[in-house]
């Protein structure tokens, strides 16, 4: 079994130490394989160990055959691509991948701390406090990408890790696009899409500031504000945006004021991530470390 206090302070790659140094070759024996953490579409997630340093990562192993009746390579290409070269607190680390013949394996960052899907679950709501430090942590994460012309797309509970601190890690690039023009391709689960998306219109980097309202509003209300039984009306609710606060839970003025501002049909009209950081509901709520640790919802 490996356990995460093990963990040593250098990457895998040992590129924390030495940014420069040759990208290596990873097989499968240079890996203790520990417990699984979940189970993915093509294949599963494990705790591992890189042998010589003793560093804790995730190994995701996903299966060839099942990527291919998918015709999913491209997009896992993509994923890799990019994800590998961002480098941000609030984002997962993919270390590197290697394959054999059948399987494909991604060396990614140890979110110790699982899914925040399963957390808000268990918490049904997280408080604002909670609430306005996973949101910063985001916008601050995202902005990142962003300067780096990369639009993540799949913004939701289920694509973020909790990390060993608490700190948020957006996982999943699988629907991330590196862009310098505008895209129409339609990706990503309904619930989170932003008008232009299921109307496949042309779309930029404010869907993921659309998805932060989104996000933000189900962190405080429990349930992503354009839910409804049928797909068609998610759809219709969503172009027309039909946002409706419930009485319950009581929410204060200014996290509404901050959510009716990011769900806004026109994306250019949607607070920028600059100015979200500075929103008076992020200054008086979110924790500056973005760090939300023992603390209770
Ligand atoms: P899906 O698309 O159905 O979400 P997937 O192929 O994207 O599946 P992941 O979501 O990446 O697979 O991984 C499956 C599960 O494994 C996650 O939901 C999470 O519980 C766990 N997991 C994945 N990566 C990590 C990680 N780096 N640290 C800790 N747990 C992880
Ligand atoms: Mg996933």
């Amino acid at each position: 079994m490996v356990e995460a206090t093990d963990r040593k302070s250098a990457a895998p790659d040992g590129s924390d130490e030495n940014p420069k140094k040759e990208e290596r070759r990873w097989t499968l024996a240079d890996f203790d394989i520990g417990k699984p953490l979940g189970r993915g579409k093509f294949g599963n997630v494990y705790l591992a160990r890189e042998r010589k340093s003793k560093y804790v990562v995730a190994l995701k192993v996903l299966f060839k055959n099942q990527l291919q009746q998918s015709q999913v390579e491209h997009q896992l290409r993509r994923e890799i691509e990019i994800q590998s070269h961002l480098r941000h607190p609030n984002i997962l680390r993919l270390y590197g991948y290697f394959y054999d013949q059948t399987r494909v394996y991604l060396i990614l960052e140890y979110a110790a701390r699982g899914e925040l899907y399963k957390e808000l679950q268990r918490c049904r709501v997280f408080g604002e406090k909670r609430a306005a430090t996973y949101i910063a942590s985001l916008a601050r994460a995202l902005m990142y990408c962003h300067e780096k012309h990369v639009i993540h797309r799949d913004i939701k509970p289920e694509n973020l890790l909790v990390g060993m601190k608490g700190e948020l890690k957006i996982a999943d690039f699988g629907w991330s696009v590196h862009t310098f023009n505008r895209r129409r391709t339609m990706c990503g689960t309904l619930d989170y899409l932003p008008p232009e998306m299921v109307e496949s219109k042309e779309h930029d980097a404010g869907v993921d500031i659309w998805s932060l309202g989104i996000l933000c509003y189900e962190f405080l209300f429990g349930s992503p504000p354009f839910e409804a039984k049928m797909t068609s009306d998610t759809y219709k609710r969503i172009t027309r945006v039909d946002l409706k606060f419930p009485p319950k839970p009581v929410i204060s003025a200014a996290a509404k004021d901050l959510i009716c501002q990011l769900l806004v049909k026109d994306s250019s009209q949607r607070l920028p991530l600059k100015q979200l950081l500075v929103h008076p509901w992020i200054l008086a709520n979110a924790d500056p470390s973005g760090i939300y640790g023992s603390f209770v919802s």
